[in-house]
């Protein structure tokens, strides 16, 4: 039976559902030690001069922020799953290719609407160059 290998099926989304999952377990392992570290600097601060607590905290977050950012996708998507509209262009509506959800299952813009946000948003960061490089930040955990 020829079937377009771009539709989604429930099966499909189920293994994506479960990918997502994987994925989550994974990074709620990683970014429960960054919550720990915020109940430490209460106590570090009575012997730690604050500027050097916060220098700590802030590198702590940039390499969080990547995680955490990824987790709420992924939470996002796995919300999308459960209200039925996952594989839905946020945007125009039209459907997303199978093969670009598996390629990233927190997609929420069709690769036309993508490709869109990211000519956008490079124009936003040659606009302003102070905050182009925290735009750039997130843009590169954007999926
Ligand atoms: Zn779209």
């Amino acid at each position: 039976m020829a079937q377009s290998t771009s539709k989604l099926t429930p099966k499909k989304i189920e293994a994506i559902k479960k990918e997502l999952l994987a994925v989550k377990e994974k990074l709620m392992m990683t970014t429960k030690d960054s919550d720990s570290f915020h109940i430490d600097r209460n106590e570090l601060s009575d012997y730690l001069d604050e500027a050097n607590v916060n220098i700590q905290v802030n590198q702590l977050h940039r390499f969080r922020n990547r995680e955490i950012f990824y987790l709420k996708k992924i939470n996002q998507a796995l919300d999308r799953i459960e209200r039925d509209e996952f594989g839905k262009c946020q945007d125009c509506d039209s459907d997303i290719s199978f093969e670009r959800l598996m390629a990233r299952p927190t997609a929420e813009l069709c690769i036309k609407c993508k490709e869109e946000a990211e000519i956008n948003e490079s124009s936003k960061i040659k606009r302003s160059s102070s905050i182009g490089k925290t735009i750039d930040d997130i843009g590169g955990a954007s999926l």
